[in-house]
């Protein structure tokens, strides 16, 4: 069992040792390392309080990230480093934030605060691995467990609870019994967690390799603070894009969740576009002009999404029709705005006209020339 840790980790480690402070890597890069995935964002816990941290630095571009909370972060080459001064935390009276933080000079004290044993692990190259709660044994039993009491640390800090969750969906651990009962019966203080922390975590759960059976375990808890009205037993059936995902689980109700979440108007376009759009027709030609009216992108996305959840386009025409380059918008069209005018037509006039044409070319009613559609337009002039 080793972590590897990157140059730059290592040398903010040798200078904090340098002068005469303890410093380890920690955290979630830590974590992974163990797992044999490659890990390069290293947070470094020290002895050294904040303003020692910053005078080892002093040659370095630092920013005081929350030097009230002991967090300083330093830039190496660009790279950003979290280096967090060893501390304790005491009451958590809105059950997410310690009200208060002591620094301490023990790092098994600074591991007792985290939240999951495979989260509480340092490694220094001099210490070797420090892992007073058998983190690494759970990180090889693929097994998510608070440190301590888990009615305790969930009743704290209800963020951990979706951090459960986030973390089983991506890693494919599973969660310990007593964290999981503890879970279930503090679902709803996930109440107290802001909307961004939500948003955040549940993007990362949604598009995890085990975020169905997170969906099917745990519905009540996310059921606790999200109306949940989608076919969410389909999740999975869908690529990782969490936009997608987020209308099969929310479906009707998905205006109201992505209020909630305050999710960003990317997603929320998504969602109102797969939510507005009607079965993808079989007919070529009807394909081609519901394709044309959305778009390529939407349609795009609307495709995907109603191939995976109601097996429409069974013989993937609509993706044929998408790759082949047959014209399908306006841009695709060889007569512009400037022909028209020329042509002595005027106004919206223009954009009507065009869209009429594009129509045509569609159907194959008119070769895309600029020569046949003018003389389409002649013939057809009313
Ligand atoms: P990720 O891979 O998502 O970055 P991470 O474990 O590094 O996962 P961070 O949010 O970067 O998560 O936090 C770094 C470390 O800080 C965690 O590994 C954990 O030890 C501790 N930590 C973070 N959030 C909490 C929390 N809410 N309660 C207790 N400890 C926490
Ligand atoms: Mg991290």
């Amino acid at each position: 069992m080793t972590v590897k840790l990157s140059e730059k980790a290592k040398l903010i480690i040798d200078q904090l040792r340098n002068d005469g402070y303890q410093a380890f890597a920690v955290g979630g890069a830590v974590r992974d390392s163990l797992m044999g995935r490659k890990a390069d964002d290293f947070d470094i816990t020290t002895s050294a309080k904040p303003e020692q941290t910053k005078n080892t630095f002093s040659s370095f571009p630092v920013i005081e990230t929350g030097i009230k909370h002991g967090t300083v972060t330093v830039l190496i080459e660009n790279t950003p480093f979290e280096i967090t001064t060893f501390r304790s935390e005491f009451g958590f009276s809105d059950l997410r934030h310690p009200d208060s933080v002591s620094f301490v000079t023990d790092i098994k004290e600074d591991l007792a605060r985290r939240d999951f044993t495979m989260n509480a692990i340092a490694f220094s190259p001099y210490d070797g691995i420090v892992d007073p709660f058998s983190g690494y044994s759970d990180i090889q039993n693929k097994i998510i467990r608070t440190v301590g009491d888990p009615h305790q640390r969930f009743t704290e800090d209800a963020l951990r609870i979706l951090r459960a969750l986030r973390f089983s969906a991506v890693l494919g651990f599973r969660i310990e019994e007593n964290t999981r009962k503890a879970i279930f019966s503090l679902a709803e203080n996930l109440k107290f967690v802001s909307a961004e922390r939500i948003y955040v975590e549940l993007k990362k759960l949604i598009c995890g390799i085990n975020a169905q059976a997170i969906i099917n375990e745990y519905l009540p808890v996310l059921k606790a603070i999200l109306p949940i009205n989608g076919d969410y037993s389909n999740v999975h059936k869908l690529p990782k894009d969490h936009s997608m995902r987020f209308y099969c689980l929310f479906g009707a109700s998905y205006k109201e969740a992505l209020s909630i979440l305050r999710a960003d108007n990317k997603v929320k376009s998504v969602c109102n576009i797969i939510s507005a759009a009607k079965p993808l027709p079989t007919n070529e030609n009807a394909l081609k002009l519901y394709i044309s009216a959305l778009g390529r992108e939407n349609a795009k996305t609307v495709i995907t999404y109603r191939k995976a959840m109601y097996d429409e386009d069974k013989d993937g025409i609509a993706e044929s029709i998408l790759n082949s380059g047959t014209p399908l918008f306006l841009t695709d069209l060889q007569i512009d705005g400037n022909d028209l005018t020329a042509l002595g037509i005027k106004g919206k006039e223009i954009g009507e006209t065009l869209q009429r044409l594009l129509v045509s070319v569609i159907i194959g009613e008119v070769a895309n020339d600029k020569n046949a559609l003018i003389e389409h337009l002649k013939n057809n002039n009313t």
